[in-house]
Formats: structure tokens, C-alpha cells, sequence
């Protein structure tokens, strides 16, 4: 806690007023602390790629500059490293972005199974490269949101891929409509299931923390930055909404989106008007 001492009107008067002024800067702290630690993290992340590219510049100068196998080996490395700096880039600024803003309210009204579809439609080429099976069991009707249409689609995205980055071989990653549930009152849902090998229960409250990844290496391999469900997280608070994550390992994970029901728009799930 932070004590000031203050005299009430400036200098100390004839008749020695003072106003005490207490401040709890725990808060303050803590929001500090948390962004000295991302930082740091971030240079980390972003300093291993780096490293290496420095690295194999000088080998592709020295011993590799005339054996042309062995400098397209190197080149191939160095491309690598350099996508996953630039996927990081692109999280952190995307992330920034969001932060910024995150006070003004997203106006659009926006159908959420239109989104998931266009989310499915852009990762294909993901989809394929994994052999993952993806399927959309949603309903014609719309399930409508007041939000902003990229934010979601890049939470729908997010959580999508990760579906099928971590499902397995051949994973399959279902997305369907949750509806309404009295957990979740005014709100509807969207659901990304995977048949993957699940998350240990210790782990799950710490996903949406930035940089936290149950395998390091697993994300690694896979050119996941950390930073996916972090973004979800910050979206999904923009928007007034919630992510329920449940998983059992050996048998998946089902993420849970939910939002604020749009005022006077027909849902999917709502019950017909019945006729007085
Ligand atoms: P990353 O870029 O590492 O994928 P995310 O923030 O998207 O970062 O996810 C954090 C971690 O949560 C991942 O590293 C992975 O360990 C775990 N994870 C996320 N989604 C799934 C899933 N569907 N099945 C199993 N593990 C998952």
C-alpha cells in the first residue's frame, strides 16, 4: 500500500490540516509484475528462432558455402525458424490489437454458424495437411450475436485448429451448436469437439494464460506460439461472453463458446411464439 501525507491546501497552513491519501497498489503491482514477466517471455520466444537463424548464417558462410545439399538443408531450417517468428509477430500484434480494444463495445450482428462455416472454409488447407476429419453439425438457422465478425472468426479459428493440431493422426473435430443452457441463462453457445487424447485436469485452468502449453515441444513441433487461447480468452471477454473447457483424457476436449443471446432476434433453439 502506498501512504501519502498531504497537507490539505498546499503548503502546511496555520491551522496544520492534513489529509491522509491511501492507495492500494497491489493491484498496480500485479498488473505490472504480469507485464514485465510477458515481456520477458516474448523476447524469449522470439529470441530461439532468432538465435538459430544467426547460427546457421555463419555456417551457410563457412563450411556449408560450397556443398549446395547442405545449404538448401540449412536454408529449409532458416525458413522455419523465420515463419515462426513471423507467426509470433502476428499473435502479439493481434493480441495488442484486441486489447485495444477491448472497451468499446462490437456492434455488428453477426450469425455465429455463418462465421464457423467461413472459419472451417479457411483452414482446409490445415485440415488437409493434418488428415483430420472435420464436421459441421449445424442447423440452418442462425444463432445470432451482437459482435465483431473477425474477432470471431479468429476464436473460432483458433480453437478449431487446435482441434485438429492436437487430435492426433487423423483427429476428428466436430463443430456444433450448444444452444442454450440454464448454466449460461441469456446466452447461446457454440461447440468445438475433438477425438483427440484430451487435457489433464490440472492443466485446464492455466490454457488462456499467455505462453502456457501443457507440451512445449508438442507446440513446437506443431508451430503453435502459445498464444492461441490467449487471444480466444480476450475476445471472448470483449464480447461479454465465456469459454467452458472440459476434457477427459484418452477421449477429448470440448470448448465451449458462449455469448450474450442478440435482443429480438430469433434463435435456433428458441421455443416457437405460441398464439394466445
Ligand atoms: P499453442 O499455440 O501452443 O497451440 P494455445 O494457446 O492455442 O497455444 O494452446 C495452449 C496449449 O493448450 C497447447 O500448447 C496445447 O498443449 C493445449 N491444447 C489446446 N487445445 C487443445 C486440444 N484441443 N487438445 C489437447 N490440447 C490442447
Amino acid at each position: 500500500a502506498h501512504i501519502a501525507l498531504l497537507p490539505a491546501g498546499g503548503e502546511f497552513g496555520p491551522d496544520e490540516q492534513i489529509m491522509i491519501q491511501i492507495e492500494d497498489q497491489t493491484e498496480q503491482y500485479r498488473a505490472n509484475t504480469l507485464r514485465s514477466d510477458f515481456i520477458a517471455n516474448a523476447s524469449h520466444e522470439l529470441r530461439t528462432p532468432l538465435a538459430s537463424i544467426i547460427g546457421y548464417i555463419e555456417t551457410l558462410r563457412g563450411h556449408a558455402k560450397d556443398d549446395p545439399e547442405a545449404r538448401e538443408h540449412f536454408l529449409g531450417i532458416m525458413e522455419k525458424q523465420a515463419a515462426r517468428m513471423r507467426r509470433l509477430v502476428d499473435d502479439l500484434m493481434s493480441l495488442s490489437r484486441i486489447e485495444l480494444s477491448e472497451h468499446v463495445r462490437p456492434g455488428d450482428l453477426v450469425d455465429l454458424h455463418t462465421l464457423a462455416r467461413e472459419a472451417a472454409a479457411g483452414l482446409e488447407p490445415q485440415r488437409a495437411q493434418y488428415e483430420a476429419r472435420l464436421t459441421l453439425d449445424l442447423p440452418d438457422t442462425p444463432m445470432l450475436v451482437k459482435g465483431d465478425r473477425d474477432q470471431l472468426v479468429q476464436v473460432l479459428v483458433n480453437l478449431i485448429d487446435n482441434g485438429m493440431k492436437y487430435g492426433g493422426d487423423g483427429a476428428g473435430v466436430t463443430v456444433q451448436s450448444a444452444g442454450e443452457d440454464t448454466r449460461y441463462p441469456g446466452m447461446v453457445g457454440i461447440t468445438v469437439v475433438d477425438s483427440g487424447p484430451g487435457i489433464a485436469r490440472e492443466h485446464i485452468p492455466r490454457l488462456t494464460e499467455r505462453f502456457y502449453r501443457v507440451s512445449a515441444k508438442q507446440s513446437m513441433e506443431k508451430g503453435g506460439t502459445g498464444l492461441g487461447l490467449a487471444i480466444v480468452k480476450h475476445i471472448v471477454k470483449r464480447h461479454m461472453g465465456d469459454l467452458a473447457i472440459e476434457s477427459t483424457l484418452g477421449q477429448g476436449s470440448r470448448f465451449t463458446l458462449w455469448f450474450p443471446m442478440a435482443k429480438g432476434a430469433a434463435q435456433d433453439s428458441a421455443a416457437p411464439e405460441s398464439i394466445e
